[in-house]
């Protein structure tokens, strides 16, 4: 295999010995099959009725969950393929943070569909461009479809975030909901609006902080910042209310000499000077702090017990060793300046919070710094009965932030339960026959890889999955039809704008562009070579790494 003919049939080795070699069909069929079965791994998960997945590490760690994203990220794929589909959940996760599943299933079925046309003869650069089209195509269907929602409009961001924790396994509606408003409530205080008008949401913002212990309904809203540490000596206050709080980039400690240097010490009487003058600098540091009329100081370093002491005698507060970003969450939530020099610290420089409160929580001290004014940072504090439980009432918050975070963004939105994908893929066969030429048959695949969605949501209600795509795709053509999708619940088609399952139009077009973008990649290659048998990156250039993980999937 290692081998190429040249010319008059001289032979010229290429590849070292052991390496594996795909090409052209080949190479494009295995690529598919990997694309297939990763889709279908996760498949069964999709919407409100999907199955959660239990996935045990090498070290076994357990993780249940029904998160697209964290799926692929734990199945530690080995394949390269297989590695392009868990990149784009990834980065469906980073730009939405919803809809991940979806995304890995419409790959999925694009490849396929581009499998089925290779077969027929069909040159994968002529799939690409007419899936390139179609691409183009549906998102002009999409923003075509959209719908227009206002960032005070209450209760259509909760079916926003209610749909989007619809398929969480995260307790029963009564606990969803209470989740859905802290999330709205969390994105609403910490976007920004710039002078034009448009709307930022940095999610770092929004710190999730999670204990295991009480219920995930006890799940709570903190306007302001939840620091995992605690109160630094036992002689200062547990609380202060209306704290005015220093953040310091600062250690208040001595400094040990940077060169070697030996102090000679030759009586007692010159000890205690030398300890003396130590005290003495920790205090004049103390009295810096004092003198900004700080009553809390939060620091990045270390605080000398000395230092402490005195700032426990003065009844400061004191947090050190604290994370730098949870400093740049306590500047955005008190408004103070982190500081980087003690003789630098003013009053006006200080940050302000209602309560600043150690608690014990789970049999640790955790510090609340909280009833912050207009905070520009804030806390989801999750919680729940078991660790896993948390962990995944955290993953379906982020799904959350991210789905409100697109809307509020992009102000737009569209229905769901398989409905907007039944437009997309009417619009598409209507496009495909205006383009006409072998394009249109990748078009109509397009379409086709579309409609995975609602056909998967139908069979997951146990419903006829034919049948539901039928009729749905017959309502669609009427203008008021095209409300009509599946309705989980009733296992029926159903009005998806009365039943309230709205998804942000965002997600969906990340969704399209991503799928179709991973399907361009795969199918462009025609030429798969393995060096791995020299090493993980030896060989031809080590250009892909992981690559022939499992060399019987490409012989
Ligand atoms: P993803 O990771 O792609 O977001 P989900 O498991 O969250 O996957 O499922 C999302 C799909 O489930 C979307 O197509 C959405 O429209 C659908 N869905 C969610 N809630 C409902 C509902 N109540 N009725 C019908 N479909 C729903
Ligand atoms: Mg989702």
């Amino acid at each position: 295999m290692a081998e190429s003919q040249i010319g008059g049939g001289q032979q010229v080795l290429l590849l070292p010995e052991g390496a594996t070699r795909l090409l052209g069909r080949d190479a494009q069929r295995t690529n598919i099959a990997v694309a297939a079965a990763v889709a279908n791994a996760i498949k069964t998960t999709l919407g409100p009725k999907g199955m959660d997945k239990m996935l045990v590490s090498e070290l076994g760690d357990i993780v249940i969950t029904n998160d697209g994203a964290t799926i692929m990220e734990e199945m530690n794929v080995e394949h390269p393929v297989a590695k392009i589909m868990v990149d784009i959940a990834k980065t469906q996760d980073k730009e939405v943070g919803d809809g991940t599943t979806s995304v890995v299933i419409m790959a999925g079925e694009l490849l396929k569909g581009a499998g089925d046309l290779i077969e027929q003869g069909i040159h994968p650069t002529t799939i690409i461009r007419g899936y390139k089209m179609a691409a183009e195509k549906a998102n002009e269907i999409l923003s075509q479809k959209a719908r227009k929602v206002d960032i005070n409009d209450e209760a259509t961001l909760q079916k926003i975030a209610m749909v989007s924790m619809g398929s969480k396994n995260v307790g029963d509606d009564a606990t969803k909901s209470h989740l859905c408003k802290l999330v709205i409530k969390a994105v609403r205080q910490v976007m920004d609006k710039n002078a034009a008008g448009k709307i930022t949401i940095d999610h770092d913002f929004i710190k999730l902080e999670k204990k295991s212990g009480k219920a995930i309904s006890d799940t709570e809203f903190i306007n302001g910042v939840l620091v995992d540490k605690e109160i630094s000596h036992p002689g200062m206050p547990r609380s202060v209310s209306n704290a005015k709080i220093a953040l310091l980039d600062v250690a208040l400690e001595i400094e040990k000499t940077e060169v070697d240097a030996k102090i000679e010490i030759t009586s007692p009487d010159q000890m205690q000077a030398f300890l003396q003058q130590e005290e003495q600098m920790l205090k004049d540091m103390v009295d810096k702090v004092k003198k900004s009329k700080a009553t809390v100081i939060v620091t990045q370093k270390g605080i000398d017990d000395v230092a402490q002491h005195y700032l426990a005698k003065y009844g400061i507060i004191a947090i050190r060793r604290v994370k730098k970003s949870d400093m740049e969450k306590l500047a955005r939530a008190t408004g103070a300046k982190i500081i980087t020099s003690l003789d630098d610290l003013d009053e006006k420089d200080l940050g302000f919070a209602g309560t600043v409160e150690e608690r014990k929580i789970g049999g640790e001290q955790m510090v609340f710094i909280e009833k912050c004014k207009d905070p520009k940072s804030v806390t989801i504090f999750v919680r729940g009965g078991t660790q896993q439980v948390v962990d995944e009432a955290e993953r379906s918050i982020v799904d959350v932030i991210g789905a409100i975070s697109s809307v509020i963004e992009t102000g737009m939105y569209v229905l769901g339960g398989g409905a907007i994908e039944i437009d997309l893929a009417n619009g598409l066969r209507e496009y495909s026959s205006d383009v006409g030429g072998r394009e249109q048959l990748a078009i109509v695949k397009f379409a086709d890889a579309v409609e995975v969605i609602p056909k998967t949501l139908a069979e997951s209600a146990g419903m006829d999955a034919i049948d539901t795509l039928v009729q749905m795709r017959s309502k669609h053509k009427s203008k008021e039809g095209s409300q009509f999708g599946v309705d989980i619940f009733r296992n029926s088609i159903g009005d998806m704008l009365k039943n309230g399952v709205y998804e942000p139009l965002k997600v969906k077009q990340q969704a399209i562009s991503s799928a179709s973008e991973a399907a361009e990649i795969i199918l462009r290659i025609d030429d798969m070579i393995s060096s791995r048998s020299k090493g993980p990156a030896g060989g031809m250039g080590g250009g892909m790494p992981g690559m022939g993980g499992h060399g019987h999937e490409m012989e």
